[in-house]
C-alpha cells in the first residue's frame, strides 16, 4: 500500500502509534555511548539503526523516525565529529526512509533540546540554537521527511523556535515536552506550554520522556482538556512514583547510586503494563501514542494489540496460555 496519507490524515482516522528510544536500545546492544548519547551509529553501524527501525516497523509502529536525535552542531562537536553533522542528519532520514518503505509508515525528522537554551538571555539564546535547528530541518526536509518532531523540550521558549523553524519548510508540526518538574522550565504549566504552541500554528502537542505513564497520565489530561488540536504522549516505561516522578529519580531502596541511566532494568515496565496505557491513553483522547527512552519492540507491540491491530510480529506473540504455564495443574509460579 502507498502512504499517500500523511500524518494529519491518518490522525483524524485513528490513534497513530509511534515508537522510539533508539538511543537507549541501542546503547543496550553495545552501539551507542551512555552519558554523550550522540547518535553516531547511524555513521558506524547502519544496518544497526535499520535493524531496530524494522522491529520496531514490524511491532506495528506507523512512524519511522530518524535518529537524529543529539545530532545538532554542539553535540556533535563535543564529540569531535562536527565535520560528519550534515552526513549523519541526511543518511539517518535515508535509513529511516528504506525501512518505512517495507511497510505503510511515514518518517519523521527529529529536532532534540539544544541544551544551549537558556531563558533568562532568551535573544542571545536564540541566536545559538536558532540555525542549529534551521540546519536540521533543511536537512530533513530536503529528504524528503513526511513531518517533524521536536522532542524532550523543557521551555516554552525553545519549543517556540523550534516550531516556527519547521513551520517555515510547511511540513505538519509535533513538538512535545518533557514533564520533568511541575511546570517548564520557564514556568509554565504543561497545559499552557502546549496552548502556546497550538496559538502558534503546532499541528500536534503534547509529552514524551521523563516519566512513566504513572506520573505523566495526569499532565495528559490537562492538556487533553486546554487544546484542540492532536495531542502527542511517548512516556518511558519505567515504575515512576509519587515520590520518584521521573526515571532520572529512580533509586532502589537502599542503594546509594542512581538507576539513571544503565541501571534502569528493575523498574522497567511489563509489555501489559504499556498496553494498559495505550487504551488509557486512547481513552482520554490521546492522539499519537508512543513509547520513548528503554521502550523495545516488544512494548510497541502489544501496544499495538491491545490498540485492536495485528501487526507483521504479532505471528509470534505469546499464545494465551503461556501467561499461565501449568504443572501438574499449578502454575508455574506456585510451583516450589
Ligand atoms: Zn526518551
Amino acid at each position: 500500500m502507498e502512504n499517500s496519507e500523511g500524518i494529519i490524515e491518518r490522525l483524524k482516522k485513528d490513534t497513530v502509534l509511534g515508537a522510539e528510544g533508539y538511543l537507549f536500545e541501542l546503547e543496550r546492544r553495545g552501539y551507542l555511548k551512555a552519558g554523550p548519547f550522540v547518535p553516531e551509529v547511524v555513521l558506524d553501524f547502519p544496518d544497526a539503526v535499520k535493524e531496530l527501525h524494522r522491529e520496531f516497523l514490524r511491532a506495528g509502529a506507523e512512524v519511522m523516525v530518524a535518529f537524529t536525535y543529539y545530532a545538532h552542531r554542539d553535540k556533535m562537536k563535543a564529540v569531535g565529529r562536527e565535520k560528519h553533522l550534515e552526513l549523519l542528519n541526511r543518511t539517518a532520514v535515508k535509513l529511516a526512509r528504506e525501512i518505512a518503505g517495507e511497510g505503510n509508515a511515514l518518517v519523521a525528522g527529529n529536532l532534540s533540546e539544544s541544551w544551549k537554551y537558556d531563558h533568562t538571555r532568551p535573544k542571545e539564546s536564540e541566536k545559538i540554537v536558532r540555525p542549529m535547528f534551521e540546519e536540521q530541518v533543511q536537512w530533513a526536509s530536503e529528504e524528503g521527511v513526511d513531518f517533524i518532531i521536536a522532542e524532550t523540550l523543557d521551555y516554552v521558549g525553545e519549543a517556540l523556535i523550534a516550531l516556527d523553524v519547521i513551520r517555515q519548510t510547511g511540513l505538519p508540526s509535533m513538538v512535545t515536552y518533557t514533564p520533568i518538574l511541575e511546570k517548564s522550565r520557564d514556568g509554565y504549566t504543561w497545559s499552557d506550554a502546549c496552548r502556546i504552541l497550538e496559538d502558534n500554528g503546532a499541528d500536534i502537542v503534547g509529552l514524551n520522556c521523563g516519566r512513566g505513564p504513572n506520573t505523566i497520565y495526569r499532565f495528559l489530561k490537562d492538556i487533553r482538556g486546554s487544546v484542540k488540536c492532536f495531542v502527542a504522549a511517548q512516556p518511558v516505561p519505567y515504575r515512576t512514583t509519587d515520590k520518584q516522578p521521573y526515571f532520572q529519580k529512580l533509586q532502589e531502596i537502599g542503594e546509594t547510586s542512581c538507576a539513571f541511566p544503565v541501571a534502569l532494568d528493575p523498574f522497567l515496565h511489563t509489555r501489559f503494563e504499556m498496553a494498559d496505557f495505550a487504551v488509557k491513553a486512547r481513552d482520554i483522547g490521546v492522539n499519537y501514542i508512543g513509547i520513548c527512552c528503554g521502550g523495545a519492540p516488544h512494548h510497541v507491540r502489544a501496544m499495538a494489540e491491545a490498540l485492536g491491530r495485528t501487526t507483521p510480529s504479532s505471528r509470534y506473540s505469546h499464545d494465551e496460555c503461556m501467561q499461565n504455564v501449568s504443572f501438574d495443574g499449578k502454575p508455574i509460579c506456585d510451583v516450589d
